[in-house]
């Protein structure tokens, strides 16, 4: 399957625990000529692969903050891709990312018109001291007023981020949020844990002492935040991401079964024909790179090869919960040693069932350590 990813790299203010490469921006001038430039790639990759583009089933547009992008600009992009044989109206999911701030009836109707049936909203957190510690943007009112909006829409699927292992926060204040989301009419609900990365502005402030995070909770608040979310109907089917009524996301899932992507847009990523590439990723390279035509030789390129896809299909696999199908490892010749995972079955860590090894209890607490077990006790040939 292929999938077809867009990166809007704009954020009104940039969160202060973001790493991500985004530009503080409301500029209409930079919008204008970002759509340009993503046009211009978009082209540069339906010539160059013909047919290609038409053959996709999920559209992701992600950031950064695709809710900022101008109305005009949006549009532009989604005739684009119709222009360039992405028939939007028979994708199986088309997805944008939301912030609150930026989620209003206006711009969610023009993205409904757009073809946008997935919205996926940005919350982090519904307690007001939180996300001040954290920097975001929007308070808990606009948070609940974007979250109630989008829940009363028809036909459509909400997906709601939570962050846990936040400053200062305490398990209970997690899943009090938990319990709150959980509560309204959504099918989705993602919550990752923080990481702190040095060169932002809470890396800074907690290097100086000025915050600081009990690492020891996480563990609780990652398993009592599954288990509440299991108690109200949702499925674990990543070790970040739960859906009711089987409502996944299809182009997240794409990612973790390895199938293959086009990103559009600076940085994104993508893996196409056996190749993993991306342009570059600082926006005034990705517009020189762009202007100059797109060369291959622009592009941050790796060729897999077997290991690595070996590699990939061991982590991309048990980070689901469907797990590694050694049933099928085996009917390809691949048969991985017991001694690769017996302890951490005999643990509670992993069960194997029906011929599937994957992750249970405290086991996605350590997925790194036993994957990487995994991985160093079998190299296929
Ligand atoms: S909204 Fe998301 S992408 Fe933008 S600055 Fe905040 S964390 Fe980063």
């Amino acid at each position: 399957m292929l999938g077809i990813y867009i990166h809007v790299p704009f954020c009104e203010k940039v969160c202060d625990y973001c790493d991500f490469r985004v530009m503080p921006s409301r500029s209409s001038e930079l919008f204008g000529e970002y759509t340009d430039l993503l046009v211009r790639e978009m082209q540069g990759f339906a010539q160059a692969n013909p047919g290609a583009l038409e053959s996709a089933e999920t559209l992701y547009l992600g950031g950064g903050t695709p809710s900022l992008l101008p109305g005009d600009c949006l549009v532009r992009v989604f005739d684009s891709l119709r222009r360039f044989g992405v028939d939007v109206s028979r994708l199986r999911e088309v997805t944008m990312e939301f912030n609150p701030e930026s989620c209003n009836e206006s711009t969610v109707s023009l993205a409904r018109e757009c073809g946008v049936g997935r919205f996926s909203l940005g919350l982090q957190s519904f307690r007001s001291e939180i996300l001040e510690r954290i920097g975001r943007r929007h308070s808990v009112e606009v948070g609940l007023r974007a979250l109630e909006l989008l829940c009363s829409q028809p036909g459509i699927e909400v997906n709601g981020d939570l962050m846990f292992n936040l400053p200062g926060q305490l398990p209970e204040q997690f899943l009090g949020d938990l319990e709150r989301l959980a509560d309204f009419p959504l099918n989705h609900v993602s919550f990752y844990g923080l990481t702190v990365a040095g060169r932002t502005r809470l890396g800074h402030r907690i290097a100086r002492g000025e915050l600081s995070v009990d690492e020891d909770l996480y563990g609780e608040m990652y398993l009592r935040g599954v288990e509440l979310l299991q108690q109200k109907g949702f499925d674990r089917y990543e070790v970040s991401n739960f859906c009711r009524s089987n409502k996944l996301s299809v182009h997240n899932k794409n990612y973790w079964d390895r199938g293959e992507y086009i990103g559009f847009g600076p940085g994104a990523h993508s893996y196409f024909r056996g190749m993993r590439f991306n342009a570059p990723e600082i926006y005034p390279r990705w517009r020189e790179f762009i202007l100059n035509g797109m060369p291959r030789s622009g592009l941050n390129l790796d060729v897999l090869t077997p290991d690595d896809i070996w590699t990939e299909r061991v982590w991309l696999s048990m980070r689901q919960s469907e797990g590694l199908d050694l049933e099928k490892l085996r009917a390809e010749g691949i048969v991985l040693p017991e001694s690769c995972y017996a302890k951490w079955v005999e643990n509670g860590c992993l069960a194997l069932e029906s011929g599937r090894l994957r992750l249970v209890g405290r086991g996605w607490l350590l997925m790194d350590t036993i994957v990487t077990d995994v991985l160093n006790g079998y190299i296929p040939n």
